[in-house]
């Protein structure tokens, strides 16, 4: 029921098991989803959050990017609802396109929405996240801007809401590829084979660029 000891005896980023966090013996709880945050070169630089609700990624941009200090608010304006797909995709949005530029799969984990029922806390506009990725591990909170503020409906504040004794790397890089935002530029016409994804392989060796092939470009929404 639990894998913790699964956990213990690997190093995940040397074998390509499953790591087991995702699981840990709470599939049916509904309160626990997928989050991902995607650094987004668009034509302005933001973070995008999404945590899979109702079958879809619930998104906001976050264009001052993720608080980390106690009390720190950041603007995230609420976007359109994205399949659930996209929580794997890293790559090039080719110019032209909505959302054209560079995008990193910055952030990956699971969020537990404290206190309340997810939709029900999306409806009424406050949701308390706890976070577990691999970079953020704590407590924020999402809490809709009244209407009548100078910014509209979908604006939302993102607040870290206490202060966390996990310190969050420095390392701007991809938590699925490894890659910067420069090395996923240079990459345009690469996506991560997201069917087959080679995690063990460290980035930069040989091995793990063979896990990297050139897919033709979808049109995708941000
Ligand atoms: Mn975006």
């Amino acid at each position: 029921m639990s894998l913790t000891r699964y956990n213990a005896k690997r190093d995940f980023s040397r074998t390509r098991e499953p790591q087991g966090s995702t699981a840990v013996g709470k599939a049916d709880d509904p309160r626990r989803m997928l989050f991902v945050i995607q650094k987004h070169a668009a034509t302005r630089l933001h973070f995008d959050l999404r945590l899979e609700m109702g079958g879809v990624l619930k998104s906001w941009a976050v264009p001052k990017g993720i608080p980390t200090l106690r009390g720190e608010k950041r603007l995230a304006m609420q976007v359109e609802d994205h399949p659930v797909e996209y929580a794997s995709f890293e790559g090039i949005i080719p110019p032209g396109n909505y959302g054209a530029g560079t995008v990193m799969l910055w952030e990956a984990g699971i969020a537990e929405v404290l206190d309340d029922e997810p939709l029900r806390a999306l409806r009424k506009g406050r949701l308390a996240l706890q976070l577990d990725g691999r970079k953020l591990k704590g407590r924020w909170s999402l809490v809709r801007m009244r209407p009548g503020e100078e910014r509209g409906e979908n604006a939302w504040l993102l607040i870290k809401t206490e202060a966390d004794a996990t310190p969050i790397p420095a390392a701007d890089r991809s938590v699925q590829s490894g890659r910067t935002m420069e090395q996923i530029a240079a990459a345009a016409d690469l996506t991560w084979p997201s069917s087959q994804p080679d995690r063990n392989t460290r980035p930069g060796t040989r091995h793990a660029r063979a896990g990297w092939r050139a897919r033709p470009q979808r049109r995708r929404r941000t």
